[in-house]
């Protein structure tokens, strides 16, 4: 296989380049529990890349979007993540959930009030899919909402909840009609997160960041007129806003990734190794694991090429995206375990800290635990590649 990149698309990758070098923010983002602070940050940002015209650049130019195509997605996000630009985090569901579900199922209101306010930057968005009950298994959800005159009425309780206590709306997702078969049953709402009756309680994960909430609703009173489809269509469009999951904002994950790799064997050649070696790259079995994880992320990126090159041909993201993605999330975790060993004993006396320090790896370590959980867990992965890929029996 041969890819090469046309004339068009090195120049848009030097315009993106020239752009981000001259804009990419000093300061580095504000991490950790000061959420207000990083939510400022990356509105901030994201208000930047709109004046500039890089806001969503994989939404479609009527609505506001760069309107670029998935060669030129690829590009951007390489070179996004090659020029150290912000990760996509607080304004993730807003820029890759809700904007593009509503593109594709939402009212012409909807579209007009909410898209521009996404990509200026203005709001921020979460997520209510996932229940103490229904995670894997979503259609089990729990949450009712009743009709009452012009608005539903909602009331139950979601979990995981990321930055439900920075977001203004909440992609919602709640049982309307209890008797109907359970994908039949359920709607997809914009939830205004100040409306009365609703409770946020952040969850403290291992790393101790506080990312994700739990979310009570007693009564909480929802106009119809937020009902993204139709009444009980909302697995329809649950299904679409789970389509646009990964997107191709993932490709600056895996660059970041491939950045990390390297920053590892730079640790490696400076910390002391095991078994009174002097440096830990000294170590033939890390050397090893070191080498191995640089072919792997390498391998990786190969796999993406082919599969956004193979999906620009056909219009059609193909089934391996779920190969690519369970490889990535092991392959995370497969890196960050490698990182503590690298460290030793160093990486158990501080929890986070500044980039590179060893605290940071060690918080990597923990966060990355949930690689294989959030999106899908690997073992639905597995269940979709043999189902889909491998026409495996059921
Ligand atoms: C960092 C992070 C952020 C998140 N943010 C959000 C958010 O903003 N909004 C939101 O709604 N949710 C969010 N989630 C929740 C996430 O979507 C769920 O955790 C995920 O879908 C798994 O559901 P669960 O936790 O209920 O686990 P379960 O579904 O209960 O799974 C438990 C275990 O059983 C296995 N299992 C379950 N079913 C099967 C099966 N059919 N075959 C084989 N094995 C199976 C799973 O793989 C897992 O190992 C987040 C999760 C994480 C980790």
């Amino acid at each position: 296989m041969e890819l090469r990149f046309s004339a068009a698309e090195e120049a848009f990758r030097a315009e993106a380049r020239a752009w981000l070098a001259a804009n990419v923010p000093g300061a580095a983002r504000p991490r950790g529990e000061d959420l207000r602070a990083r939510r400022a940050f990356d509105l901030a940002w994201q208000r930047r890349l709109f004046d500039a015209g890089w806001a969503g650049v994989s939404w479609p130019r009527e609505y506001g979007g760069r309107g670029a195509t998935l060669m030129e997605q690829l590009i951007w996000y390489e070179e996004y993540a090659r020029a150290g630009a912000p990760e996509i985090t607080t304004t993730f569901v807003g820029l890759n959930h809700a904007g593009p579900t509503l593109i594709a199922c939402g009212s012409a209101a909807q579209k007009a009030y909410h898209l521009p306010r996404i990509l200026r930057g203005e709001v921020v968005w979460c997520q209510g899919f996932s229940e103490p009950n229904a995670g894997s298994d979503l259609a089990s959800l729990q949450t009712k909402a009743v009709v009452e005159g012009d608005h539903l009425v909602v009331t139950g309780q979601k979990i995981w909840t990321s930055f439900a206590q920075i977001a203004e709306f909440q992609e919602l997702l709640v049982r309307t009609d209890p008797a109907a078969p359970r994908h039949r049953g359920i709607t997809w709402v914009i939830c205004p997160m100040d409306a009365p009756g609703i409770t946020i309680r952040p969850i403290t994960t291992l790393a101790g960041g506080q990312d994700f909430c739990e979310v009570f609703y007693d009564g909480v009173r929802i106009p119809l007129a937020n009902v993204v489809g139709a009444l009980n269509d909302g697995w329809r469009v649950a299904m679409a806003t789970l389509s646009f999951e990964r997107g191709t904002a993932f490709l600056s994950e895996q660059v970041r990734l491939a950045r990390r790799v390297g920053a590892l064997v730079e640790l490696a050649r400076r910390v002391p190794g095991p078994r009174g070696r002097a440096r830990a790259v000294d170590d033939d079995e890390l050397a090893r694991r070191l080498a191995r994880a640089s072919a792997e992320v390498e391998a990786m990126r190969a796999m993406t090429y082919r599969s956004v090159s193979l999906a620009a041909q056909t219009g059609v993201p193909g089934a391996e995206a779920s190969i690519i993605r369970l490889f990535f999330s092991e392959l995370v975790q497969r890196i960050d375990v490698l990182a503590m060993d690298v460290l030793g004993a160093a990486g158990t006396r501080q929890l986070g800290g500044a980039e590179g320090t060893p605290g940071r790896w060690t918080e990597r370590y923990l966060a990355g635990l949930s690689q294989t959980i959030g999106g899908g867990t690997k073992d639905i992965q597995r269940n979709i590649i043999g189902d889909r890929v491998l026409g495996l029996p059921r």
